[in-house]
């Protein structure tokens, strides 16, 4: 696979576990390319891990990168052994002889070589005092100042070194646990340097904070064309590193979804049915039983709801203890609350294997939806309303 250039953008994770316990670690990379991951990163701390990489090599899909740290003979021994791709921040290993022989080996191999410049792994560094007053003046004013300063400058550095060995297969990575670093040094970096980009978040805590701090950064980076892989890392399983960067690509348009796209309404005064639960029961069961990539729309009542689903290939209006289900504008049924998840799954699967034969197409509308009379049999806010429970406002009149 290719990174970088018409490439499209792939998700990255790594391995929670020890890459020498084989089974356990191919069965965690399996479960990462099930979730949608298309390159798996591995650490190599000793030299069992990268004994174990021609095996877990052999029984995965997905090409695999050698996270390396300190000990440059992981990385010869990991090329040896065939691996895909090498992580490296030249700042952990001081010898230039021992950085140089990694390119060599990589160059020979033609595979390519992750640059990292974590702010963490600078931020150490002896010479940092040195380095920003050096640089003091280089990003005055910029709101991540001398700290971006020092990343850019010491990723030309590391550059430099692969460049005077005519090595240019080069993956450049500069990750922060700060969203705003993120966004100013991969902006940086994508106009000063014509090498892929992967994107990340560092230590960006649990799914709960870590998934917006992500979102925001890498969000922000490929809506404005930054970015060839991303990894969204958090202190938890990585299948939710992988599925959230799927659905972050899914939502740019950047990736074809492979199951079903849910619209949930957020609910409000005028909501009379479970729709939390509604939408979890959904999610869950469809998310297995659905392949084709059809809107669903499961909205709290049918005031707004139509107009929300507007676009959806199956929606649900539910109110007053009832399901209204519609099939592409179409309105295909009316069923009590209980029976809204069997009849929703039973429409999606038709509606599935009218697409599979060609008989629909997605995202077609074939009726215009139109509410109810709000009044009528489903209810809404209307009888609250009329009750005195919530105060009409009209536009426009005093
Ligand atoms: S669809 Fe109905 S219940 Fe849901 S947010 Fe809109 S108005 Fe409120």
């Amino acid at each position: 696979m290719a990174i970088g250039g018409d490439a499209p953008v792939s998700v990255q994770s790594m391995c929670s576990v020890f890459t020498h316990e084989i089974d356990v670690c191919v069965a965690e990379i399996n479960k990462l390319v099930e979730a949608g991951a298309d390159i798996v990163r591995v650490a190599v701390p000793e030299r069992k891990d990268t004994a174990a990489l021609a095996e877990i090599i052999n029984q995965t899909s997905v090409p695999i990168v050698a996270d390396v740290h300190f000990h440059y003979k992981r990385a010869l021994e990991a090329v040896e052994a065939g691996i895909h791709k090498i992580r490296l921040n030249p700042g952990n290993i001081s010898d230039r002889d021992q950085v140089n022989d990694v390119i060599d080996a990589c160059k020979n191999a033609g595979i390519p070589i992750r640059i990292g410049v974590n702010e963490g792994s600078i931020i150490e560094r002896k010479d940092k005092q040195k380095r920003m007053e050096e640089l003091g003046a280089y990003f005055e004013g910029h709101r991540s100042g001398h700290l971006l300063a020092i990343m850019i400058a010491k990723l030309e550095e590391y550059l430099d070194i692969f460049e005077a060995r005519d090595f240019h297969d080069v993956v450049i990575s500069a990750k922060s646990m700060d969203a705003t670093l993120v966004i100013d040094a991969y902006t940086e970096i994508a106009s000063r340097f014509d090498y892929p980009l992967h994107l990340g978040v560092t230590h960006a805590g649990t799914r709960e904070t870590g998934a917006i701090r992500s979102i925001a950064a890498l969000g922000t980076l490929l809506a404005n064309g930054i970015g060839d892989t991303i990894r969204i890392s958090y202190a938890s399983d990585p299948v939710y590193e992988v599925e959230d960067g799927v659905e972050l690509l899914c939502s740019l348009s950047m990736r074809d979804r492979t199951g079903i796209e849910l619209i949930a309404c957020p609910t409000c005064g005028r909501i009379q049915v479970d729709l939390f639960t509604l939408v979890e029961e959904v999610k869950k069961t469809l998310d297995s039983a659905i392949t084709v990539p059809m809107k669903v729309a499961v909205m709290g009542c049918v005031v707004n709801g139509p107009g929300e689903a507007e676009g959806a290939d199956v929606a649900v209006f539910a109110g007053n203890k009832r399901g209204i289900i519609y099939v592409q504008g179409e309105r295909v049924a009316n069923v009590k609350e209980e029976e809204i998840l069997d009849r929703l799954l039973q429409e999606c699967r038709s509606f599935e294997e009218k697409i599979q034969r060609g008989e629909a197409t997605l995202g077609q509308k074939n009726v215009e939806i139109k509410p109810p009379d709000p009044i009528g049999e489903l209810g809404s806010g209307r009888d609250k309303i009329d009750s005195g429970d919530v105060e009409q406002i009209t536009i426009g009149k005093t």
